[in-house]
């Protein structure tokens, strides 16, 4: 198969945003990428046409049983002015885990890596160049097939749309509030926490209001049997540092396998920084902070990369961490894979992919 791709070019290009104002996920670039799937053909049509809303079937089976998929990487600007990539073939590993999880035929990741490939060759301009901002992809997949069957869809249809953003922390990095959630569950085993599918996060809104009401930028989600186990921070994983060891939750099959997880677990064996993936209660996070040992939390993800926690609020109790500023660790693992991301520090790790 070759990576054939039909461009139409927009006739009105759109004028690019103030870096200084960009929201995130509100503007959008001049074109994106779509396919189609058919029972009996496979994935068909790839083709880079102008950015514009699509049309839809209002029976289209993803409207009623949110049989979707989604990923989220960032380009990056590098000194040199090239785009720089991050990991992005493990984003397509995740999508095909994601389609398994959610009856969504395959795609193929070699292919749908050159088809980005081309997008952002026609897109490279909209990538911005200032201090924290990136460009957003995000490659989604939903299932068309006009029907109210509940059964896994015959159609489905892929995109990919790229959307500049600019800094998460635009007055520098600074730690965050966040409350354990012990009522609401994020996911539950056998569920769907391992994929990234919709319904995961509109399922959250409600515990996330809970939390800003009370002050509190973000839910640290615990496991949904025992409300015992900690499993993620918002859309993020967590970290904690106790007694010179930082420890994340080993995956299970509700926590969400982030690939800004598994660099930082690598980077951290690569500064023989003690690291473990295992299961961590809250109770034993309270005993360290209560001795003394909790020395630092953070969150990771695309969107923040790193993001440092600097209170901690179980069941009424605030836990300060670090005096609420941001811990040696997690600063270094900040500046280093934002230095990387960005291609303003050697990969010695092979992460990024750079396009010139
Ligand atoms: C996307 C996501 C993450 C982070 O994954 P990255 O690949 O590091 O961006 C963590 N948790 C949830 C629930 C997510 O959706």
């Amino acid at each position: 198969m070759e990576a054939t791709v039909a461009i139409t070019e927009a006739k009105q290009k759109k004028g690019k945003p103030d870096p200084e104002t960009l929201q995130f996920g509100k503007t959008f670039t001049d074109h994106m990428f779509t396919m189609e799937y058919e029972e009996g053909k496979g994935w068909i049509k790839p083709e880079i046409i102008p950015y514009a809303p699509v049309e839809i079937d209002p029976a289209a089976m993803v409207l009623h049983y949110s049989q979707s998929v989604f990923e989220g990487l960032k380009a990056y600007r590098s000194p040199d002015g090239e785009a720089v990539l991050f990991r992005p073939d493990e984003n397509f590993k995740r999508l095909n885990r994601s389609n398994r999880r959610l009856s969504i035929p395959p795609v193929n990741e070699e292919l749908l890596m050159e088809y980005l490939l081309q997008l952002l060759e026609l897109e490279k301009d909209w990538i911005p160049d200032a201090e924290g901002t990136s460009l957003y992809i995000r490659p989604f997949i939903i299932a068309t097939e006009p029907s109210l069957q509940v059964a896994p869809a015959k159609a489905y249809k892929l995109f990919i749309i790229l959307s500049p953003v600019g800094s998460y922390y635009p007055e520098g990095i600074h730690p965050v509030s966040i409350m354990v959630e012990d009522h609401f569950t994020r996911a539950a085993r056998g569920g769907t926490g391992t994929a990234k599918t919709g319904g995961n996060y509109s399922a959250g809104y409600n515990a996330q209001a809970k939390a800003s009401g009370e002050g509190h930028a973000q839910v640290l989600w615990l496991d949904g049997v025992e409300k015992k186990y900690v499993e993620e921070v918002g859309s993020m994983n967590v970290f904690f540092k106790i007694n010179g060891e930082v420890v994340t939750p080993e995956l299970n099959d509700s926590i969400l396998q982030g690939v800004t997880r598994k660099s930082v677990i690598e980077l951290l064996q690569y500064w023989k920084v003690p690291v473990s993936e295992r299961r961590i209660s809250m109770e034993e996070v309270l005993t360290a902070y209560e001795n003394g040992e909790l020395e630092e939390a953070f969150g990771s993800g695309t969107a923040a990369v790193i993001s440092p926690i600097g209170e901690l609020t179980w069941k009424g109790t605030p836990m300060i961490i670090n005096g609420r500023k941001t811990g040696e660790i997690t600063k270094s693992l900040y500046q280093t894979l934002t230095g990387i991301q960005t291609g303003q520090e050697k990969d010695p790790f092979g992460w990024t992919r750079t396009i010139s």
